[in-house]
């Protein structure tokens, strides 16, 4: 049960009948990987910290620059050359004692050879990247843990649930399909920093949501300058290499 001061912090919470103490308890017990802690990561982190999920570990292996500032809200200009995991997850520990904030300032592909994914009730990949994405989506497939998938380019951003191991639920890889897609980050097509800001924010409302009950199939996408969106079906493939009947030898 929630303490006295915790009940004071998320009493605004609580009121929603979508929470509750159930579920604001439930957050509190959550364990969350939030991999990539850029623009995307940056708010999620915070925002979910602030939410009272119990545990979040923050994996990046990238130092803090100049040119992240604008939209990586959890940097200062004194963090420069900083290892940018463990100054989030000092500044989560800073705002939410309730949080226990971990930073691995490892790659990813470093990370899932030496720790199992599958202590975590949801996996968060916020790096961006097409291949990370795909190698976070076969890793929560086989520890069969949710992986949120959240990108941003220029104005535009993307928000995918994976559930590859269930039945009937699409993966990444039945979406962006195996091949080697060129790599669009926001080093080469830029990104503008609210925008960044309120994708990531719309993906931490996706994350409670998928702590507390299950989540819809489907891409959400949205356009932050003409606030245009739209959601697009998507099945399962029964030919993908990743959670396909043939991918289960
Ligand atoms: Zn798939």
């Amino acid at each position: 049960m929630l303490n006295d001061v915790q009940l004071e912090r998320y009493s605004r919470q609580i009121l929603l009948s979508k929470l509750d103490l159930q579920g604001q308890a439930a957050l509190l017990a959550s364990r969350v990987l939030i991999v990539g802690a850029g623009g995307l990561g940056c708010p999620l982190a915070i925002y979910l910290a602030r939410s009272g999920v119990g545990v979040l570990e923050i994996v990046d292996s990238d130092k803090v620059e100049l040119s992240n500032l604008p939209r990586q809200i959890g940097y200062q200009s004194q963090d420069i050359g900083s290892a940018k995991a463990e100054v989030l997850a000092r500044e989560l520990r800073s705002s939410s004692p309730d949080v226990q904030a971990r930073a691995h300032t490892i790659s990813f592909s470093e990370y899932v050879r030496n720790e199992s994914l599958s202590c975590f009730n949801l996996v968060i990949d916020a790096t961006d990247s097409v291949s990370a994405a795909k190698d976070l989506n076969r890793s929560s497939i086989a520890a069969q843990v949710p992986l949120l998938y959240v990108s941003a380019i220029g104005t535009e951003g993307r928000i995918f649930v994976s559930e590859g191991w269930r039945a009937e639920r699409p993966c990444v890889e039945c979406w962006l399909g195996p091949a080697d897609r060129q790599e669009q980050g926001c080093q080469t097509m830029g990104v503008l920093s609210p925008s960044v800001g309120a994708i990531a924010v719309l993906a931490g409302v996706q994350a409670i949501k998928i702590l507390l009950e299950q989540p819809k199939s489907g891409v959400f996408c949205i356009d932050t300058w003409t606030l245009d969106t739209m959601n697009l079906a998507l099945s399962k493939d029964p030919q993908c290499a990743a959670c396909g009947v043939d991918s289960r030898g």
